[in-house]
C-alpha cells in the first residue's frame, strides 16, 4: 500500500530576523474550539511586517509567518467556532485578548497585556491557510473585492482609530502618505475635512499621488503647513515629523502618532506644545473599531489602490513597501 499522503499548504516563514522568508510546506492544521483554517484569498503588506522583520518591536516569535490583513474564507470550523464554512472574513491585527482583564472589560481590549497579534505573536496570512480565533475575525464590506478588502484590515482601521483620537478637524495634516493615509485621507474628505499631505521632502511622485486621493494641498513635511492644522496623524515610523507635527497643529490641536514603531523623537522646545496641544499614541485595534469601520468603508466607499503580487513574492512586496515605492497598498494573493 503506498503510504498516505499528509495534506499540506504552502507558508512564507520568517525564521531569522533580516532574513529572506522561506518557502514551507506545513501539514494542514486543525481548527479546534472557537477556531477557525482560513484559505487565504488577499493579504495586504504593512510596514508593521518589517518592523517584525527589523526586530523593532519589543515582542514576537519565531519562526513565524507575518501578514495581518488577512482575507480569507473559512474552509473549517472548531466546534465552538462562530464562523461557518464558507464564510469570507477578515483576520486583523488583533488575534485574540483574554476578555477578562481590566482593559477588556472597559472596552480596550486593544490595551490587553495578554493580547496577541497576528504575523507577530501568532502565525498570519503569509500563507495559504492560516488558523485564527473566529471570535477576532472581522466581517467585510460588500462592494470590495477580496484585494480591495486586505488594506482596510489594518491601514485603514488603524488610521480610523488615529482619526478618531485626532478628534473633530476640519483640517486636518496627514504625515507619510502611503497605504493608510490614501485610505484615511478619502474618510477624512467624506467627512467634508479639509486633507494637507506631508511627504518626503521632494517626493512629487507622493504629493501628486496625496492630490489624485483627494488631499487639499500636498507638500514637503519639513516646510510649514499652509494653514494652522486643527490636528495631524504621523503615519511615518520618523520621530523627527513630531515636533514638525506640533509646530503645523493650532493651540488645543492634536497630534497623532499611528505608527507601532518610531525612532527616537528629536529633543523639541515645550513652546510646541504649550497652547494645550496635545501628542499620543494609537494602539492596535479593538474588535469594535473594526465594526464601525467596516460599515463605514460600506458608506463611503473608499477606492483602493493595490499593487498584487502572488505570495511567492512576499520578500519583494516587503522590499517594494521598506522603499515606499508602492502607490497605494502592496497585497499577496496565493500564486
Ligand atoms: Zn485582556
Ligand atoms: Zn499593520
Amino acid at each position: 500500500m503506498p503510504p498516505v499522503r499528509t495534506p499540506t499548504y504552502r507558508a512564507m516563514v520568517l525564521r531569522e530576523r533580516g532574513a529572506p522568508l522561506a518557502v514551507e510546506e506545513r501539514p494542514v492544521p486543525e481548527a479546534r474550539g472557537h477556531q477557525v483554517v482560513l484559505r487565504m484569498a488577499a493579504c495586504a503588506v504593512c510596514r508593521t511586517d518589517l518592523h517584525v522583520v527589523d526586530r523593532e518591536l519589543d515582542r514576537g516569535l519565531l519562526p513565524i509567518v507575518l501578514g495581518h490583513q488577512v482575507v480569507g474564507r473559512v474552509v473549517s470550523a472548531g466546534a465552538e467556532s462562530i464562523l461557518q464554512v464558507g464564510e469570507r472574513v477578515g483576520l486583523p491585527w488583533l488575534g485574540s485578548a483574554c476578555g477578562s482583564c481590566e482593559m477588556c472589560a472597559t472596552g480596550r481590549e486593544n490595551l490587553c497585556a495578554s493580547a496577541s497579534f497576528t504575523g507577530c505573536d501568532v502565525d498570519g496570512g503569509f500563507a495559504e491557510l492560516t488558523l485564527a480565533d473566529s471570535r477576532f475575525c472581522l466581517r467585510l464590506p460588500g462592494g470590495y473585492s477580496d484585494v480591495q478588502s486586505a488594506p482596510l484590515l489594518c491601514a485603514g482601521l488603524i488610521g480610523f482609530r488615529a482619526l478618531r483620537m485626532a478628534g473633530h478637524a476640519s483640517r486636518l495634516g496627514l504625515y507619510g502618505f502611503g497605504s493608510a493615509a490614501h485610505l484615511i485621507a478619502q474618510v477624512a474628505r467624506h467627512r467634508e475635512a479639509a486633507v494637507y499631505a506631508f511627504t518626503r521632502a521632494g517626493d512629487l511622485a507622493g504629493q501628486e499621488f496625496a492630490r489624485s486621493v483627494g488631499a487639499t494641498w500636498a507638500g514637503d513635511s519639513t516646510g510649514p503647513a499652509p494653514e494652522p492644522l486643527d490636528a495631524a496623524i504621523i503615519f511615518a515610523a520618523a520621530g523627527e515629523l513630531v515636533p514638525l507635527a506640533l509646530k503645523a497643529v493650532r493651540p488645543g490641536g492634536t497630534v497623532v502618532c499611528a505608527g507601532i514603531h518610531m525612532s527616537d523623537i528629536p529633543r523639541f522646545p515645550y513652546s510646541l506644545l504649550w497652547g494645550e496641544r496635545s501628542l499620543r499614541s494609537v494602539a492596535n485595534l479593538t474588535r469594535k473599531d473594526g465594526a464601525e469601520f467596516m460599515a463605514l468603508a460600506a458608506e463611503v466607499p473608499i477606492d483602493v489602490l493595490t499593487e498584487v503580487l502572488p505570495l511567492a513574492q512576499a520578500d519583494r512586496a516587503l522590499e517594494l513597501v521598506r522603499t515606499g515605492r508602492v502607490r497605494g497598498t502592496a497585497v499577496l494573493v496565493p500564486d
